[in-house]
């Protein structure tokens, strides 16, 4: 079980994705499942400030992650909603809904069993967020938490919006990268966080490819390789 922590425009999603397809693991975008809740209190109509309303609608959602990181699937219900969850609505939203405690209180036992069945199927699973480490997993093998400058993580979201083809530019991006960190930060809630343990990575002046040498570097030094039972490489 790998831990990937830390805030927005880090690189996380990219390096979590290719580093449990190079391991042979399963891969879990916890981020997805707060924006898909998002998704469901904005199209309920209700405020995302309204901690009791919201926690409502995340009583009653349906919804669905794959853990295959070569098939990012998320689901409301039957609909595919992975492009949707990642409108500047929804982001702009996020961050209130992920500060109900109810609402992480029924996706931690979510994300608990996923990362279970994950580790049945693949032998192993990387998991991205901001409190795997310091509260969803305490007992991962490893945990990084990626940092990166504010101007760098802004750039990457940035351009990670044109290649989508959402529109953004670099002042507003920066912006809401900077409110995020903020609110995440400073919620009562497991707030993002690093583990005491975490060994940090600063990605400011990393390439993906450079990122993902060095976690590989930690989990050979470790020998996480080969140690479970399951199919999966490890
Ligand atoms: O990673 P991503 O930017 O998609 O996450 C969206 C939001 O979900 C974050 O800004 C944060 O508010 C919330 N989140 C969280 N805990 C996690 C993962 C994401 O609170 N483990």
């Amino acid at each position: 079980m790998i831990a990937l922590d830390g805030p927005s425009g880090t690189g996380k999603s990219t390096v979590a994705r290719r580093l449990a397809t190079a391991l042979g693991a399963g891969y879990l975008d916890t981020g997805a499942m707060y924006r898909t809740v998002t998704l469901a209190v904005l199209r309920a109509g209700v405020d995302p400030a309204d901690a009791e309303a919201v926690a409502k609608v995340a009583e009653r959602v349906a919804l669905s992650v794959g853990t295959d990181p070569r098939r990012q699937e998320v689901r409301l219900g039957e609909e595919n909603v992975g492009v949707e969850i990642r409108g500047q609505e929804v982001t702009l939203a996020v961050s209130a809904v992920s500060a109900v405690p109810r609402v992480r209180e029924l996706l931690k036992m979510q994300q608990q069993e996923l990362i279970a069945g994950a580790v049945d199927r693949y032998g192993g699973i990387v998991v991205e967020g901001r409190d795997i480490g310091s509260a969803i997993a305490p007992d991962a093998a490893l945990k990084i938490f990626l940092t990166a400058s504010s101007d760098a993580r802004a750039q990457r979201r940035t351009s990670q919006d044109a290649s989508e083809g959402r529109e953004s530019t670099l002042d507003a991006t920066k912006l809401d990268v900077e409110r995020r960190d903020r609110l995440d930060s400073s919620r009562a809630a497991s707030p993002l966080r690093p583990a005491d343990d975490a060994v940090w990575l600063d990605t400011t002046h990393l390439d993906v490819a450079g990122v993902l040498d060095r976690i590989l570097e930690l989990v050979d030094e470790r020998e996480l390789r080969g140690v479970a039972a399951g199919p999966g490489r490890w």
